[in-house]
């Protein structure tokens, strides 16, 4: 990993983490439409596309170490690019590496336990990338601006009382780090979208048939509450980015940026983890190398001895004979194959 490419996210990811124990106030101190100065889309999608190429290597490696697992928290506004973020970021990633959870308005069976349970019960395992569509900060978010969820919940007097709030905060922040001290890395991103741009990604659900089934008359309910959801959207930001789990606010007017920022959280944080392939012993590799020569004599007449080696020494020198037979070998599978 060439440093002068890690200072380089570092860089991108900066101005966009809450710094723990500051306070927020939205709209004011985030941008909705901040570039970083990459003027054109072309240049984003090209660093993007970067991006998830090191995504993939970062996250082969975590798998393979199987000792760290990292959970993506996404949070924004209806219509912020949840699913599109999701879909640019992780393109490239082996799907076996990923686990994507989407949280829905909670379920009876979910409604009779605690409220942080059915989030827990998602968390990824070591080795893998948990992505979590909406998450636990709905807690403090919907069921804050909608205080009817609260009700739902069933929980005693004495857990409802107007400090519930700060509570929850608590709560959610001793939970991640005990996750945090235990393995599992947490990336909390926030798309901020700007109230006219919402405005306009509503009209194009509606214009364009192919998205009319992303719109929900509901979403415009929501709308009517914006300056609630920003008040409380700040409150969340400001009590719960902490040393072990910052927030990131994630400029989300131009989707090509907020993928790429994204990606680039996603990658600082990885890069932090620094996952390295489980190491072999020596008595491991002499054993492969006995193996190897044992697969080597086990050649067919004609044969390499070890196609791949020589393929990765970029030997071109390939006996004709040994082309034909493999040739043949092809021709006949086909056949049998068709069968
Ligand atoms: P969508 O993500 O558009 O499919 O919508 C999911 C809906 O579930 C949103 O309206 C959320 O506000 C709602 N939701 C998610 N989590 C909760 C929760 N804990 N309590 C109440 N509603 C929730
Ligand atoms: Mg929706």
């Amino acid at each position: 990993m060439a440093d002068h490419r890690a200072e380089r996210i570092t860089n991108l990811v900066s101005p966009l983490r809450v710094e723990p124990g500051t306070r927020v106030r939205l709209p004011d101190d985030f941008d909705p439409g901040y570039r970083a100065g990459i003027s054109k889309k072309k240049d984003g999608v090209a660093l993007l596309r970067r991006g998830t190429e090191l995504l993939a290597d970062y996250q082969r490696r975590l798998a393979a170490q199987d000792t760290y697992g990292v959970l993506v928290c996404l949070q924004a506004l209806d219509a912020g690019g949840k699913d599109g973020t999701i879909r640019h970021v992780m393109s490239g990633i082996n799907p076996q590496g990923v686990r994507v959870v989407g949280f829905k308005v909670p379920s009876e069976e979910e409604l009779d336990h605690d409220y942080l349970w059915r989030y827990a019960r998602h968390l990824p395992r070591r080795g893998e990338i948990g992505i979590f569509n909406r998450s636990h900060y709905e807690e403090v978010l919907v069921v804050r601006v909608h205080p009817e969820n609260l009700k739902r919940q069933k929980l005693p007097d004495a857990a409802r009382r107007p400090d519930v709030w700060e509570r929850r905060y608590r709560e959610i922040n001793d939970w991640e780090r005990y996750l945090t001290d235990n393995g599992f890395k947490i990336v909390k991103l926030f798309l901020n979208l700007s109230k006219e741009e919402q405005r306009v990604r509503f009209l194009k659900r509606i214009d364009v048939p192919e998205r009319n089934w992303k719109f929900s008359p509901a979403d415009v309910r929501e709308r009517a509450r914006w300056d609630d959801y920003q008040r409380a959207f700040s409150q969340m930001l400001s009590a719960t980015s902490t040393p072990w789990a910052p927030w990131y606010v994630i400029p989300a007017d131009h989707k090509w940026f907020a993928r790429l920022c994204a990606a680039a959280v996603l990658a600082d944080t990885l890069i932090d983890i620094d996952p390295q392939y489980p190491h072999v012993s020596d008595r491991t590799r002499q054993e492969l190398a006995e193996v190897k020569r044992e697969l080597e004599r086990q050649a067919p007449e004609g044969a390499l001895a070890d196609p791949y080696a020589a393929s990765a020494a970029g030997s071109t020198e390939q006996d004709p004979k040994a082309k034909k037979s493999e040739k043949g070998k092809k021709g006949k599978k086909g056949q049998r194959g068709e069968k």
